[in-house]
Parts: C-alpha cells; structure tokens; sequence
C-alpha cells in the first residue's frame, strides 16, 4: 500500500508532463491513446486449469475508469472467514505472490488467482485499462497455451472508450534486475519496444532474439498466438509433484530432447522467445498503466520481471505519469527533453 500512495503522491507533486515524442503532429507511437478502455458488454468461458488440471469458468466485466483489471474468486464468495471484498484481487505488480510457474497474484486475505499472465497479455495487446474478470476457481484457464483465445474474447466482447484520460508510465531512466545470467531492463524509449533474447541448451530452441515494436493489431498477429513451452521430461515431474496436471498437448509446446511432439509443430520458428514476449507485456500491465519504454530481457522469466517494476517504483526519479498532449497540455520541460535526446540515440 505504501507504494501505491507513493505512486499518488508523485503524481499530485506535478510530475505529471506531457508527451514529447519526436514524431509528426497527429502521430502517435504504437498503441498510444489518449482516452481509457474497458469492454462494451461482458463475456466469458471456460476451460482447463494448468496447474489443477479442473474446469475453471471466467467471466469478463466492463469496470469503470481508474479501476484497473481486477480478478474476483467467486467459488470463494461467502466462504467462512472471508468478508465480501476479500474474494478480489487487483491485478498489479505489488499484489504478486508466487512467480514460479507462472504469475500468481494474492490479496491481504490470501485469496489468490494464479496463471494470470497470458490474459493480462492480452489486455495489454488490445489495450484494454479496465475490466473485473470472476472466476470460479484458483486460476485462470490455460485455453490453448497462447493468448489468442483471450484476444477473441476481447474482440467479441468489443471495445468501449471511457471519457477518462489513459496515464502512462513513461521511463526516465533505466532500471535493470540481473541474477543468474538473467537480466532485464527498462530504459526511455518513444513507445513500448520489447527486445528478448534466450539461450536454451536444447538446439531445437537455441538461441533465439526478438523484437517487438507494440502497435495496433500487431500484437494480435506477431505474439498472441505463441504458446507456452515445456519438456516432457519436466512435465512428468511437475505432475509427480500434483503440479502442471492440466498440461497437454492441447495447451503447450510439448519437447522432447529435440522433437516438438504436438502434431502441426510449430505455429513460427521463433514461437519460444515470442511466447516470453507475451509473457513479459503480461507481467508488465501488472505495473498498472501501459509502459512507455523499451524493454530488454536477456533468459529472464516471471520472477525478473516482477522483480524489475518492484525496482522500477522503488526508484521514484526513473519514471513519472504521463498522458498524451492535446491543446494546451502540451508543454515541455527538462526531462521531456533530456528523454528526446536519448530517444534519438536510439
Ligand atoms: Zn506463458
């Protein structure tokens, strides 16, 4: 809570500027918008947990302005114990408990929701701010491994523009987390860039880099499709300790040594590190607003990202909200400018 009223406080001291991108007037960067979103009309579906290996059923709201994703265990309402607010769990970076096979989010009551991170891609990617998504169970449904079928459900659900500004988190200046040979970074960049490069032993994924320029429809075509990933051998294990027990063929890129075992293969050559793409914007929209800035990961997973916005709040003079400058808004100051030279660097 202390750093929520930090982020608050940060914001009524004025360090909200405006925009300063160097682009043509009326041009935005990738997916920049001045106004909040959420859905035009709920939907919902079901499927297999990953890790239960059970039927979970989720239902996706419209929710107003300044409310954020926000996840309620319906299975757990009037549950002994438990008051009525203590079945929500807001979606953002603090509020995250467990990173091990995937992001877990938990509130004060110890109600949790795990598996979040490929919807909260998807909310990312279709740009939506708000919404409140009941489930029926510990964690979200693993659908097909990937994040179009949450993208399909946002689209058939529609989009609907609220009259609120969007703010932005822009990056003043880089924070990095490096642990292990794994490192990840936040630096200023005019728009929303992810840079991820990995290196697995097995050569049937290697080394592989990609680049990831957000901007609208994109996401949908270049990274929502990329599934999760994982040996088989892992697999046994992680069922031998009741984990992963949802995991198939169905919901995953299956290897084994070398051979990718889910019949039809690979949808890209390059579907392992487009997968961590999906994850990384995932674990990024949980900092609570879109990022402005580029994102570097080199072998990182949900624990270094998380770990990098920890930093990233922790480091008040590295980032400030923003919101894109209409009329008399706009203005410029010392940072915006010292930022337009960095973008320009490149
Ligand atoms: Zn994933």
């Amino acid at each position: 809570m202390g750093k929520l009223v930090e982020l608050e406080r940060s914001v009524s001291e004025g360090r909200r500027g405006a925009l300063e991108f160097p682009v043509r007037q009326g041009q935005k960067p990738g997916g920049v918008e001045n106004f909040q979103t959420t859905l035009r009309n709920r939907i919902g579906c079901a499927g297999i947990g990953l890790h239960s290996g059970e039927q979970v059923r989720f239902t996706i709201y419209p929710a107003e302005a300044d409310s954020g994703i926000i996840f309620r265990r319906m299975d757990l309402r009037g549950a002994k114990g438990l008051a009525g607010e203590n079945i929500c769990v807001q979606a953002r970076y603090d509020t995250v408990s467990n990173t091990q096979l995937g992001s877990t989010l938990a509130n004060e009551a110890g109600v949790s929701v795990a598996t979040v991170e490929h919807l909260m891609s998807a909310f990312s990617g279709c740009g939506i701010d708000n919404a409140r998504v009941d489930l029926d169970g510990p964690e979200l449904p693993v659908l097909d491994g990937s994040a179009v079928p949450f993208v399909v459900l946002l689209e058939c659900a529609g989009v609907s523009r609220l009259t609120a500004r969007r703010r932005y988190i822009r990056i003043l200046d880089t924070v990095s987390v490096s642990e292990d040979g794994k490192r990840v970074s936040l630096s200023p960049h005019d728009g929303f860039v992810l840079d991820f490069e990995i290196d697995f032993p097995a050569s049937i994924i290697g080394r592989q880099a990609y680049v990831f320029q957000s901007g609208p429809g994109q996401y949908k075509t270049e990274i929502a499709p990329s599934r999760t990933f994982g040996f088989l051998h892992e697999a046994e294990h992680l069922k031998s300790l009741g984990l992963a027990r949802g995991g198939s063929l169905q919901n995953a890129i299956v290897l084994d040594g070398e051979n990718v075992l889910n019949e039809g293969g690979l949808r890209f050559p390059d579907e392992f590190v487009r997968h961590k793409i999906l994850d990384a914007m995932g674990d990024l929209y949980l900092a609570g607003a879109p990022i402005i800035g580029r994102f570097d990961a080199v072998r990182a997973g949900h624990a270094l990202n998380n770990k990098l916005l920890r930093t990233l709040f922790n480091t008040p003079n590295a980032w400030e909200y923003v919101e894109w400058p209409v009329g008399a808004e706009r203005q410029t100051g010392a940072a915006p400018q010292r930022n337009l030279r960095r973008a320009a660097r490149g």
